[in-house]
């Protein structure tokens, strides 16, 4: 409860902390959780910090996870936009992994990889975190399908086709030049040979025109690793608006909420709106050293509009009234969207909050099991299976 307490500490009085009951933790512990997105791979390359134990920083580390009862959290081979120019996304591609493969090794007792659904279900009887790998951004395939194939081998179980800005696979959301109108044709081609040889299709940060087209090519289902709902952020493409969950549900994918509160409230993406603009009025960029500082000051002038809980929980039961609980999974995007997270759902350790807040809207132990992994793990089953007829 040390970190109840602290969340309780640092909101003050005005916001309210919630205390997770015996049966919400109990559930958290006894299910499997998936989350579909969390960055711990970029975050320790960045700043190296040993996640096996309590770090000081970021929002993971072992005994939160343990606290939480995260059990399989999808490792984000991040490769920022601009390797598609530079080059060096295939050597920072195969770092990260490499760099999972280390973390498993100084602590097998506490972390496997999984490759599989049956991976993760073997770490989870054994008591360890199953880490699978999810590629953002598909820069690193190079339009090779040699290069598909080896980093299958590696361990990478869905791609993100691309991130924040168009590259030879896709269009992206936040990229106002729309290169491809959706899918190029190696992207297209890509979707494919993805299908044939096991890996997820991840339509999180694609256009719009891309999602159509590759839930259209796509012979098995599809995910959204991290996105929410475009209807509590008006204009926000990179979330899904209600007829693509809809084709989404027909496909039989599932759509991962992402936690962070630009991505659930309004009141949060219009002051990125507005924060944004001044960076671009002075010209700064996250890549310059004075733009933390400006964040900051900003920030004391402007206090963050942290979402609620229950926002996240509206977002879930928007899903589930539009097309059933079979479509809904948790992509938090921990350790990827700074300090932006929701109140009551700080880091890994607050899965339980999460447990109970969709206890107390009415939703079945059943139907949070669905929610916490059993969904994205019947989507994961499919796409493992279709490859093994193909
Ligand atoms: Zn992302």
């Amino acid at each position: 409860m040390k970190y109840a307490f602290l969340v309780t500490a640092l909101l003050g009085s005005s916001a309210l902390a919630i205390t997770p009951s015996e049966q919400a933790i109990k559930l958290a512990k006894d299910t499997i959780i998936v989350d579909g997105h969390i960055d711990v791979p970029y975050r320790i390359n960045d700043e190296w910090e040993d996640v096996t134990r309590a770090t000081e920083g970021g929002d993971f580390d072992y005994p939160r996870a343990v606290q939480g009862g995260l059990n399989a959290p999808f490792m984000s081979i991040y490769i920022p936009a601009s390797y598609e120019q530079s080059g060096g996304s295939v050597l920072l591609a195969n770092k990260l992994i490499d760099s999972m493969e280390a973390l498993v090794g100084r602590a097998p007792d506490k972390f496997s990889l999984a490759y599989s659904v049956a991976d993760v279900e073997k770490a989870f009887a054994e008591g360890k975190i199953a880490l699978p790998l999810g590629m953002e951004n598909g820069t690193p395939i190079q339009g090779s399908m040699d290069n598909l194939r080896h980093f299958y081998e590696r361990g990478i179980r869905y791609i993100t086709l691309a991130h924040s800005q168009a590259n030879h696979i896709s269009d992206s959301s936040y990229d106002l030049r729309r290169k491809w109108n959706g899918l190029s044709d190696f992207g297209k081609a890509l979707v494919v040979e993805m299908n044939n040889i096991g890996i997820m299709v991840d339509i999180s940060h694609v256009s719009d025109q891309a999602f159509y087209q590759a839930i259209e090519i796509s012979k098995a289902p599809v995910i959204a690793s991290h996105s929410s709902i475009r209807q509590f952020t008006p204009g926000f493409e990179r979330n899904m608006n209600d007829d693509m969950i809809k084709k989404l549900a027909e496909n039989g994918g599932v759509i991962m909420i992402n936690f962070g509160s630009s991505f659930v409230s309004r009141k949060a993406r219009q002051w990125n709106d507005r924060f944004n603009t001044k960076m671009d009025e002075k010209n700064l960029s996250w890549s310059d050293p004075n733009a933390e500082t400006f964040s900051k000051q900003y920030r004391q002038s402007n206090p963050y509009p942290y979402a609620s809980l229950e926002l996240v929980l509206d977002h879930i039961d928007h899903v589930r009234d539009l097309v059933g609980i079979e479509h809904i999974g948790i992509g938090s995007d921990y350790d990827g969207v700074g300090d932006s997270l929701p109140e009551n759902l700080k880091d890994v350790s607050t899965y339980p909050n999460l447990v109970q807040g969709l206890l107390d809207r009415g939703y079945s132990p059943e139907d949070i099991r669905k929610i916490l992994s059993e969904n994205l793990l019947r989507v994961w089953r499919q796409v493992e299976d279709y490859a093994a007829r193909h």
